[in-house]
């Protein structure tokens, strides 16, 4: 254990503050270079600026007084989420709010969903259950333990991809909500969401369409010229879909929306209260006081970007994520998992020890993203990653030479 550190009695100079911080990010992984695999995303230079200006002109400012105080957030807001419904062409009753992140996103899309089916069905024995593919995100397993839910995670196909007639076979009298991914961030392929979308009609359930890593790739990767099948509410069984700004959207964190077909679904998802002193108290999303700067910087990188500076970038990510998987497959015998359908992709051998290769990785100061079943190594490529592709490779083929070949491995992986 760590020592306790104490509350400092006198306080220190801001520019020794500075120096210090530079001084201890020094031991971090260098991601500027693309040795980080995921939690960061890059995009371009102008990009990262813009974000950061407006964020820093609403520093201050708190998203939570957005009706009372400060109308501009409040109609940055707005914009954010109408640009963001017309990209995922929600028809005209649909409504969203901002979030903190993909697991608010998605706490908020369950939440929406059960209070939804609950006062549907008015049945005092239903509780309401969740049907996942294996490769869903842990943040439906988050809210549904927060909300005393069971979750039902159901095996992936050959290719990866949600297997929708197993998930089929799971779903009970309790079931409630459907999700797919596009893509799931273990291996970077899209799910059958047409499918899971007609799934859910028929059975009169709630698809959630966990688009959080891709919403903001996958309609400009399209647009650049990529297979990218349609997975947004011109499916009509799509009740929500969640996509994240802060990741492939390159808006600084933390910033998310999350997206119903009908305003009725996102009141749901709301919070109406009035018995405390200081009167009545109504909040869209889970937090209470938001940061300003994150509706500002969002707001700001997607009008700096446009369809047209996101269809640039996209162009760029397809071509990288190619190259990446053409020179990874030239290190025999490594294949890459599926077919990865943006620029998420994990890889591995059957009887390679990926845990020795990763290690070896390490050394060579590379953060080694990882996949447990099957053992692999996983890349969420951005732009960071674009020129560092060949020592990554060179560096990859040495650690695959040196790695010993074993039997039954396992890989433990933790985020
Ligand atoms: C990142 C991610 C999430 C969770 O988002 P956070 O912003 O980390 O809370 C959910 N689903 C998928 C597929 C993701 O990649």
């Amino acid at each position: 254990m760590s020592e306790r550190t104490a509350f400092p009695v006198q306080g220190r100079p801001r520019e020794e503050l500075g120096a210090t911080l530079e001084r201890m990010r020094q031991g971090d992984a260098d991601w500027r270079h693309g040795r980080v695999p995921l939690y960061v995303f890059g995009s371009l230079p102008e990009v990262e600026a813009v974000g950061r200006d407006a964020y820093a002109a609403y520093f201050t400012e708190n998203a939570l007084g957005a009706r009372r105080a400060f109308a501009s957030l409040g109609r940055m807001e707005s914009d954010v989420i109408g640009m963001s419904l017309d990209l995922f062409q929600a028809p005209e009753e649909a409504a969203g709010s901002m979030t903190s992140g993909g697991s608010e996103s998605i706490l908020l899309a369950v939440k929406a969903c059960r209070d939804h089916a609950r006062a549907r069905r008015d049945d005092a024995a239903f509780r309401g259950n969740l049907v996942l593919p294996e490769t869903a995100h842990p943040a439906f397993d988050k809210a549904a333990r927060l909300m005393d839910l069971p979750v039902r995670r159901v095996r992936m196909s050959a290719d990866f991809r949600a297997d929708w007639h197993a998930m089929a076979a799971a779903i009970d009298q309790d079931t409630m909500m459907l999700v797919g991914s596009v893509p799931c961030f273990p291996f970077g392929v899209i799910d059958p969401i047409a499918d899971l979308s007609e799934l859910a009609r028929s059975r009169g359930l709630w698809l959630h369409v966990d688009a959080c890593v891709g919403g903001y790739l996958a309609p400009f990767a399209r647009a650049a010229g990529s297979a990218v099948p349609a997975f947004d509410f011109s499916l009509q069984g799509v009740a929500s879909l969640s996509a994240d700004l802060h990741k492939f959207g390159f808006c600084p964190k933390p910033a998310s929306v999350i997206l119903f077909r009908d305003q009725t679904y996102a009141d749901f998802a709301g919070f109406d209260l009035d018995v405390w002193p200081s009167g009545r108290f109504r909040t869209g999303t889970l937090v209470g006081t938001r940061p300003g700067g994150a509706v500002a910087g969002a707001w700001a990188v997607l009008n700096y970007l446009g369809r047209d500076g996101y269809t640039a970038i996209a162009a760029r990510l397809i071509a990288m994520r190619k190259a990446y998987v053409e020179g990874i497959e030239a290190i025999a015998p490594l294949r890459v998992f599926g077919r990865p359908d943006l620029t998420i992709f994990a890889f591995g051998a059957p009887g390679l020890d990926m845990a020795a290769v990763a290690g070896a990785m390490a050394t060579r100061g590379w953060v080694p993203g990882m996949t447990s079943k099957p053992p692999g190594m996983h890349i969420m490529a951005s732009l960071l990653h674009e020129a560092a592709r060949p020592d990554y490779l060179a560096d990859l083929a040495g650690a695959v030479a040196l790695a010993p070949l074993v039997e039954g491995q396992q890989t433990k992986v933790e985020y």
